[in-house]
C-alpha cells in the first residue's frame, strides 16, 4: 500500500496529469492512464492520477508526466485556446525539468506549433517543432506499425497501433520524428515518419490504445518519468501483454518475434 505521501512499497511515485480527459479520449485513450497506474502498482510504485480540465491550472511541478489524448477536431478546439491561456507556460516549465509529456493523435497535433483547419490556424503548445493542416483529402486510417529507436542505441524497437486523422503532420528540419514507419500512414503519409520527438516530449498518430500494445514503450516512459532506466523497473510477467503486441503487430501486417 501507498504511504500517506502517496509513495509505494518500492520507494517510488508517479504522478500523472491528463489534460482534458473527457475531450480527449477517442479509441479509449484513457486505457493509456490505466495501463500506467496498472504497471506502477504491480511494481509497489505509488501513483497517482490528477487531472486539468478547461479553465482549470496545470501545476508543473506537481506531476512527473502528463498525458493529452485524441479527439475530434471540435473537442480540440475547445482545447486548444484554454491549452494556450492556462498550461502553455506549465507544460513548458514541466518539459525543461524533464518531465514526459506525452500526446496522442489530436494531443500530438496541440502539442506542435499550430493546426490548421480550412482558413483557421489554431496555436499549439509549441513543444514540438510541428505543424499540422487538415487537408480535405482522405483520413488517413488503419493499423500501423513503426520502428523506433529511443535511447539512440542503434537498437529499433517495434510500436504498433492504429491511426485515424485528416491532419497532416510536417515537421521542421530540426525536429526529430518518433519513428520510421514500416506499415500505415504515419504524420503525412509520405514522409515515411511518424509522430515527433524532444527529449522526453513525444507526440504520435498511434492509438490502440498505444500503451497496452506496446507496453515496452510504457515502461520506458514510467523510467523516464522517474529518472531511471527501464531495466531497472522489477520486471512483469508480459506473456498476455506480448501477446497483444504480437497480434496487432500481425493486424498492420509485420511480424513479431
Ligand atoms: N482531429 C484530428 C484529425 O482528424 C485528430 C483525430 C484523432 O485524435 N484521432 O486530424
Amino acid at each position: 500500500m501507498p504511504d500517506a505521501e502517496g509513495v509505494g512499497a518500492s520507494g517510488r511515485r508517479l504522478r500523472v496529469c491528463a489534460l482534458y480527459p473527457d475531450l480527449l479520449n477517442i479509441y479509449a485513450d484513457r486505457g493509456n492512464l490505466l495501463l500506467l497506474e496498472r504497471r506502477c502498482s504491480w511494481r509497489g510504485i505509488g501513483f497517482e492520477l490528477a487531472s486539468s480540465g478547461l479553465g482549470e491550472p496545470l501545476d508543473a511541478d506537481a506531476h512527473e508526466l502528463f498525458y493529452l489524448g485524441g479527439g475530434q477536431d471540435r473537442d480540440q478546439l475547445l482545447c486548444a485556446q484554454d491549452l494556450i491561456e492556462t498550461k502553455r507556460s506549465g507544460l513548458h516549465a514541466a518539459a525543461t525539468r524533464g518531465a514526459v509529456v506525452l500526446g496522442v493523435c489530436g494531443g500530438y497535433q496541440l502539442l506542435g506549433r499550430s493546426y490548421t483547419l480550412g482558413r483557421e490556424r489554431i496555436e499549439g503548445v509549441g513543444l514540438l517543432d510541428v505543424e499540422t493542416v487538415r487537408e480535405d483529402a482522405h483520413r488517413l486510417i488503419g493499423n500501423i506499425a513503426i520502428e523506433v529507436s529511443l535511447d539512440h542505441t542503434g537498437g529499433a524497437e517495434l510500436l504498433v497501433g492504429f491511426e485515424n486523422h485528416g491532419g497532416r503532420t510536417r515537421l521542421s528540419p530540426g525536429q526529430d520524428a518518433l519513428g520510421r514507419v514500416l506499415k500505415g500512414h504515419g504524420n503525412d503519409g509520405r514522409s515515411g515518419m511518424e509522430g515527433a520527438r524532444s527529449g522526453n516530449t513525444i507526440g504520435t498518430y498511434l492509438h490502440g490504445p498505444l500503451l497496452p500494445k506496446n507496453t515496452w514503450f510504457a515502461d520506458w516512459l514510467i523510467a523516464r518519468a522517474l529518472g531511471l532506466q527501464p531495466h531497472e523497473l522489477a520486471p512483469l510477467d508480459d506473456t498476455l501483454e506480448r501477446a497483444a503486441h504480437a497480434n496487432a503487430g500481425r493486424a498492420a501486417g509485420v511480424q513479431v518475434g
